[in-house]
Parts: C-alpha cells; sequence; structure tokens
C-alpha cells in the first residue's frame, strides 16, 4: 500500500530527463494520489476529463475538480513543478560537498531568493515530532563542531564551537538511524536528557568511559562505557559514532558558509532526515514534497466502506 514508489534515478541528469516538463511532473503527482486509478473524491466516479496543462481533474460525473497538488507543498506556488522536483531530489540525495550554490546553478536557477524559498519549504518536512526513539543497541558520543578544525577558505570559520551529541543504532555491522543535537554541554544532565529523549528504556547504551553518562544506569539503560586510553584509538570503540560525525563535518565544511549557532540545529535536522533515509530516497522525495501522506484514507472510503 501507499504510494508507488518506481526505481529511483541514480542521477539529477536521469531525474531531470523523467520529470522534463510540467505534464510529466503531474502525470507523476496522479500516481502518488490515486495508486489504483483516479477516483472522485465526492461521488467515487472512476472516470475524469484530462485538462492538458491543468493541475485540475473535473469528474465526468458530477463535476467536481480535484487537484493533483492540494495538501502538498507544490500547491498554488508560481516556482514550477520540474523545479521543485530537481530540489527535492538534491536534498533527498545529497552530493557530498555540493554547496547551495552549486544545487542553484545544476537547477538552472538564476534567483537566490528562489533557491531559498525551495529549500525552507523542503526543509519543513524533515522534522517529524513523532519519531520512534532509537532501539536495541546505540552508540552515543559527543564532539565539537567547528572552531578551528573546520577552517574555511580565507581564515574564517565555519561557525564557533558547538557542541553535538550523537546516538546511532547498531545494526549488525552496520548503522542504523541516527540523531544529533546541539547541547549546551557535556554535563551529566545535558547527556542523560539527550538519551532519555531518543533512546528507548532497555536498550544498550555504548559510550566512552566520560563519568556525563554514569547515570544511565540508573535510568534503565543497560550502559556500556568503554575507555580508551590513546584518543587516535577512541574511534576503535564507538565506529558508528565516529563515522557519522565525519561525514557531517565533511557535509558542513563543504557545504555552508557561515552557519550560524542559531541556525545549527536545522542543519543536524537535515543531515539526520538524510542519513535515515538513505537507502530509501524515493520516500525521502516524496516525504519532502508531502506526497507521502496523500494517499490516506480517501473521503471515498471513508464514505462507502462504513456498513
Ligand atoms: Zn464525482
Amino acid at each position: 500500500m501507499g504510494v508507488p514508489r518506481p526505481d529511483f534515478p541514480k542521477t539529477l541528469a536521469q531525474f531531470q530527463a523523467r520529470f522534463r516538463d510540467d505534464a510529466a511532473c503531474r502525470a507523476y503527482l496522479a500516481t502518488c494520489r490515486w495508486p489504483d486509478g483516479y477516483r472522485c473524491p465526492r461521488c467515487g466516479h472512476a472516470a475524469a476529463f484530462e485538462l492538458t496543462g491543468r493541475r485540475l481533474w473535473p469528474c465526468k460525473a458530477c463535476g467536481q475538480q480535484t487537484s493533483v497538488t492540494a495538501g502538498t507543498v507544490l500547491h498554488r506556488t508560481r516556482i514550477t513543478l520540474p523545479l521543485w522536483f530537481g530540489a527535492a531530489y538534491l536534498v533527498a540525495t545529497h552530493t557530498p560537498g555540493m554547496s547551495g550554490l552549486q544545487r542553484q546553478r545544476q537547477l538552472g536557477i538564476t534567483r537566490y531568493e528562489t533557491a531559498w524559498v525551495l529549500l525552507q519549504k523542503l526543509r519543513r518536512a524533515m522534522v517529524r515530532p513523532d519519531r520512534e526513539p532509537l532501539q536495541a543497541e546505540v552508540e552515543v558520543d559527543e564532539s565539537d563542531i567547528g572552531g578551528p578544525e573546520v577552517g574555511l577558505r580565507g581564515g574564517r570559520q565555519l561557525l564557533d564551537k558547538a557542541l553535538v551529541v550523537a546516538a546511532v543504532e547498531v545494526r549488525g555491522r552496520a548503522s542504523g538511524r541516527v540523531r544529533l543535537q546541539v547541547v549546551p554541554n557535556a554535563s551529566g544532565p545535558a547527556l542523560t536528557r539527550f538519551v532519555q529523549a531518543h533512546v528507548a528504556p532497555g536498550a544498550i547504551v555504548r559510550t566512552d568511559g566520560w563519568p556525563g553518562y554514569a547515570s544511565l544506569t540508573a535510568l534503565s539503560y543497560r550502559h556500556r562505557p568503554r575507555t580508551q586510553r590513546h584518543p587516535a584509538r577512541a574511534e576503535r570503540i564507538l565506529p558508528r559514532v565516529h563515522r557519522v560525525f565525519g561525514n557531517l563535518k565533511t557535509w558542513l565544511r563543504g557545504t555552508h558558509h557561515g552557519v550560524g549557532h542559531q541556525h545549527l540545529q536545522g542543519y543536524l535536522d537535515e543531515f539526520t532526515f538524510r542519513f535515515n533515509r538513505r537507502r530509501t530516497p524515493m520516500a525521502a522525495f516524496q516525504t519532502l514534497l508531502g506526497l507521502a501522506t496523500l494517499h490516506g484514507p480517501t473521503p471515498y472510503h471513508r464514505l462507502y466502506r462504513s456498513e
């Protein structure tokens, strides 16, 4: 069930070939809205007039006009559908080191304001308040982001140093989902609050020997601290979380110029969104555009399935 998920194009060029014009995008939106074919939301009739160049489908029986963009971020904007689709593709897939400006050029956007509006609207879909806590076994560690180690050309720095704590699910030798949060300091209360907010009780929590994590056992976590005296080997005891920090820093370094502290959490959320959907880019793309929720229970089903 749900929105159809065809193979996801591997490159922007392939993607743009598939969604080359408004008609191709509209056809795709129609299949997202009606995976089993058109149904009038008012009367349940299965045939509509196809008006060329329009986003509305008028029902052949009752005349009800249904928009293929209603309920999505695409509704009533002046930005063209191919541009929306391309921007969502780039945000969903993440080309390492691509800056906002490069994205803008790839999409052929000439106005900075247009690119900014697009990204802001797409970012709104990235934070889901109902996300499930991390399960079973996680690695947790904190790291400085910014400061001199993330120097930009010309000696400026990306941002003042900020402390970020990360939790990553252990899935065999691989990583599951991630959570990232800016914390005021590495104190016990700050780190404990983070774990409680993002990790399910009863889970195994792997950390280094930092005393800030000491109270986790009392909070029904199975805490597994490990001390590594040689900092160079620290990543061996928490390899997944160190890989996440490495990827995060590379992305921030290559992508963003002058991330203020007030925006850092937003960038962490964007990284998290993409990381947690890295194996399902089509689903990420659909979530960004608001298509994933289109095919919920329709008024038709509500009307006719009650007996
Ligand atoms: Zn109808």
